[in-house]
């Protein structure tokens, strides 16, 4: 039986979405084993970069075999969740939490799924507004100002984006540093994902570099209306800031918009 699904869509093909089958699955062992090592992190109140026990006490301290234990540890790695330093003084560090992450995960889901770029779009701009509706009602007026003032100046320093990731982090730090006033981490997280995700995209396919000037000028509004506490404004400003992002990079992304989310 042909296991083949069309969404609709001009007949793009995906893997149907379950309806939640998996939700009591049993864990694997390496998965019991990243569970083991996450309740240490969080038992012992460590942070990013803090060391992790040695493999030697983790053995014995989850009392799994060598393979399970490196399986598990390679499970958070990839989430972000450790970093692990290898040869000699090596061994595992307490990493971030971090949406881009996330979003890389669910990119997985989506390409499998068939979603379609403008599926993506879509709940990009609906999180994204919505994280900025949410920050501009913030109650604490002092945060609000705190978080934003470094976005009111509109300078563009021209060194900082001669590197690439350098300037991802400045533009993705404006949009962390408004979902953070959200006041919500699980939203704060799951939506922050979406916009990660279209990011590492527009990053993989052009320069985002060229349309920085028109940004800067974006963000600026933004965070006055999250300053002056404006709700609607930064709700639809958000909105109006996501489609001038997509229109500057539709010509570079061409093609791209036409399948379904890539898992790059
Ligand atoms: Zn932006």
């Amino acid at each position: 039986m042909s296991s083949k699904v069309t969404s609709g869509d001009g007949g793009r093909a995906g893997i149907p979405i379950a309806a939640g089958g998996s939700v009591l699955r049993p864990l694997k062992a390496a998965e019991v084993v990243a569970r083991d090592v996450v309740r240490t992190v969080r038992s012992h109140g460590l942070c990013t970069g803090d060391g992790l026990p040695s493999e030697a006490e983790m053995l014995k301290l989850y009392g799994v075999g060598r393979e399970s234990l490196r399986e598990g540890l390679r499970l958070l790695e990839v989430q972000g969740m450790i970093s692990i330093r290898r040869g000699p003084g090596g061994g595992p560090l307490v990493g971030t939490v971090d949406s881009a992450n996330l979003g890389r995960l669910q990119a997985l889901y989506f390409h499998l799924a068939g979603a379609s770029y403008d599926e993506l779009f879509e709940a990009w701009i609906f999180a994204e507004s919505t994280l900025a509706r949410l920050a501009a009602a913030n109650p604490d007026a002092a945060a609000r100002e705190a978080a934003m003032t470094p976005y009111l100046s509109g300078d563009v320093d021209d060194v900082a984006h001669d590197d690439l990731d350098v300037y991802m982090s400045g533009h993705e730090g404006f949009h962390g540093a408004l979902a953070a006033l959200a006041g919500n981490r699980v939203i704060q997280v799951t939506f922050r994902a979406y916009g990660q995700l279209v990011a590492h995209h527009f990053a993989t396919v052009g320069d985002v570099r060229t349309i920085h000037a028109a940004l800067v000028d974006d963000h600026l509004r933004l965070a006055q209306a999250v300053l002056d506490g404006d709700e609607s404004a930064a709700e639809s400003l958000m909105e109006s800031h996501l489609a001038n992002v997509l229109n500057l990079h539709k010509e570079q992304l061409g093609d791209l918009l036409d399948g379904d989310v890539e898992w790059l």
